[in-house]
């Protein structure tokens, strides 16, 4: 195990913060990183404030890989960096399963449409309306098959127990206009609360 200690200047600028790092590497040269203490070394400022970081991810070059950038402040001890800025990612995001995707991309209207152009055109490559050819890719992707018969079936399934799903399309669209708010307050107070503490800059 390697360790490295980081050093930087408090908000007074009488002492120091320093934070010792660890990098871990086992026997297949897979590596864990990490931290095995910080300190706030300052009496002044050890009253007043306390540690938090910041990890930004940044996106490279294409042909490098991605990074994150740990930025580290010295927080006022009546507040917090550790605010929500990110969208919640929803079940449908995450799984292929077919009707989970089905009920939480699209309204009942749009399904029962899609129904009816699939019955109505009877082969995955004549279909006219995007949902119906959405939810052919949808199908394939959980169930590898393009076969209509079995996709109208499971969208008919869908169609009558929409009203079931946790996450139907209205419901999440409810859900993600109230988050959308919260997100929108919850950076500004982030900014704020940035704004009030100190941000520290370590040399090895
Ligand atoms: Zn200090």
């Amino acid at each position: 195990m390697r360790e490295t200690k980081e050093t930087a200047t408090c908000r007074c600028g009488k002492g120091k913060v320093v934070i010792v790092r660890y990098l871990e590497g086992d026997d297949w040269n897979r590596f864990r990183e990490g931290i095995l203490s910080e300190t706030i070394e300052c009496v002044e400022c050890r009253k007043s404030y306390h540690i938090e970081h910041i990890c930004k991810h940044y996106n490279c070059m294409p042909w490098d890989s991605d990074g994150e950038i740990d930025v580290v402040y010295l927080v006022p001890n009546d507040l917090t960096l550790d605010i929500c800025t990110e969208a919640k990612s929803l079940p449908f995001e995450h799984f292929v399963t077919f009707d989970i995707n089905a009920v939480g991309r699209f309204t009942k209207e749009e399904l029962s449409l899609a129904v009816k152009d699939m019955m109505d055109n009877k082969f995955s490559t004549r279909l006219k309306d995007n949902c119906s050819k959405s939810l052919v890719e949808l199908f394939y992707r959980a169930n590898k098959s393009k076969k209509l018969s079995n996709i109208i079936q499971a969208v008919n399934e869908c169609i009558e127990k929409y009203d079931s799903y946790e996450w139907n399309y209205s419901r999440v669209m409810e859900f993600r206009n109230i988050e959308r708010d919260q997100i929108e307050k919850n950076k500004e107070l982030l900014n704020r609360n940035i704004k009030k503490s100190f941000k520290l800059f370590f040399d090895e």
